[in-house]
């Protein structure tokens, strides 16, 4: 019965690793996954987790029963405290609703289906570009996507003019798709005189932003400085979503945790929200998995793991600077046309490198280097000992 179906495209994303895969090359660099590497290009398990992952083995007061609708109630206490802070307003007046989610595409996606179902209006704008699942995550909820300026290609940086432009000319209550920090795959992210700007503009256009936090403390190493913008939000009384993702910044990307939240007028508002949720994600999912909620909720709730995580959370988020820097001298030591300061000056995981996608062709049929067409690199993906290779590939491809 399935006979008449053509075969569809790879994500072009994971699509880089598999070919990434298939390459016998000796010298072949993944620069496509958007996942931590170590110095020595292995997937990293934080030794705060290792030890988490011991203690709840052995711990044989538990069991594996389900767990509620929403998820653990303490990763979503714990949740809603880290991304808004622990005094923070909204929390103190019961006015936040929080969710567990399938990590933060679960999240995103949990969000979209609420809003298509409850609020008055179905169109998101999300930035351009954007991650690729952004529009395929809420055109499937039943939103109607549109975008807003964001990247300008000739400074390599926020395209504000257009940005401002483009949500000043939204339908009104429109949701906005902002990532919280570190926008991939741009890297580029407001300051925050510009997202107090963006702020004013939303709140007076009474347009609903949407948070996407996949990389709270990765952007900076500091969870809260990477939560400011979503706080500047939340400070001033009004409502929005955020969804976070605990993939990058504990390293918990295969155990799927993450988390929706929905700041609202009233504990009132908020109790009938949460609700409502419920009737979403039943008919998904049923209920979110044990194994990753608990391991956050262990290391949020206990001062010592807390501040192992923030530890090594910090070592990953500097390691990553610390690629940037060594990529932009090694350009600049070969003598490479160009100004690559937008490689020192991109925050996170990513640097929007520039390249078209015919270098982007060249560099992985001759030079063994995947990443997505876009030009769009990840440092994670880099060492000290790959940064050479990469640097004589990328001079290759400008001067050639
Ligand atoms: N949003 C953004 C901007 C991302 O980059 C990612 C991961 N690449 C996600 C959401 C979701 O990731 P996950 O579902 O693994 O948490």
């Amino acid at each position: 019965v399935f006979a008449h179906l053509v075969r569809a495209p790879e994500d072009p994303i994971l699509g880089v690793t598999v070919a990434y895969n298939k390459d016998p090359s000796p010298i072949k660099l993944n620069l496509g996954v958007g996942a931590y590497r170590t110095e020595e290009g292995k997937p990293l398990v934080l030794d705060v987790v290792r030890r988490v992952e011991r203690q709840l083995l052995n711990d044989m007061s538990r069991n594996k029963e389900y767990i509620p609708i929403v998820g653990l109630a303490d990763f979503n206490k714990l949740s809603a405290k880290l991304i808004f802070g622990a005094d923070s307003p909204a929390i103190q007046e019961n006015r936040v609703t929080t969710v567990q989610g399938l990590s933060g595409t679960g999240s995103l996606r949990v969000g979209g289906e609420f809003l298509a179902k409850h609020y008055h209006q179905r169109i998101i704008y999300l930035p351009t570009p954007t991650w690729g699942n952004h529009t395929k995550v809420f055109n499937l909820a039943g939103l109607t996507v549109k975008t807003y300026r964001y990247y300008a290609p000739a400074t390599r940086g926020l395209d504000f003019q257009g940005l401002l432009e483009d949500l000043g000319s939204a339908p009104s209550g429109s949701v906005v798709l902002l990532h919280a920090c570190a926008h991939n795959p741009t890297g580029v992210d407001p300051t925050l005189e510009q997202w107090e700007q963006i702020r004013h503009l939303i709140r007076s256009k009474s347009l609903l932003p949407f948070f996407d936090s996949a990389y709270q403390g990765f952007a900076s190493g500091s969870l809260d400085a990477d939560a400011q913008p979503v706080r500047l939000f939340v400070a001033e009384g009004g409502e929005l979503l955020v969804a976070q993702s605990y993939a990058k910044n504990m390293g918990l990307y295969g155990e799927r945790v993450g988390a929706l939240s929905i700041v609202s007028k009233s504990a009132d508002v908020s109790s009938r929200v949460e609700s409502q949720l419920k009737l979403v994600i039943r008919p998904m999912y049923s209920s979110p998995p044990i194994h990753g909620a608990s391991i956050v909720a262990a290391i949020l709730k206990d001062r010592d793991l807390y501040n192992d995580w923030t530890i090594e959370l910090k070592a990953m988020a500097d390691r990553i600077i610390n690629m940037r820097q060594q990529l932009f001298d090694a350009l600049r030591a070969r003598g490479t046309p160009g100004d690559w300061s937008h490689i020192i000056k991109q925050i996170g995981m990513f640097t929007f490198t520039g390249l078209n996608s015919e270098q982007v062709s060249i560099l992985t049929k001759e030079y063994h280097i995947y990443l997505t067409s876009d030009g769009r690199i990840s440092m994670a993906g880099l060492s000290s000992k790959t940064v050479p290779h990469l640097a004589d590939a990328i001079h290759a491809v400008v001067t050639g």
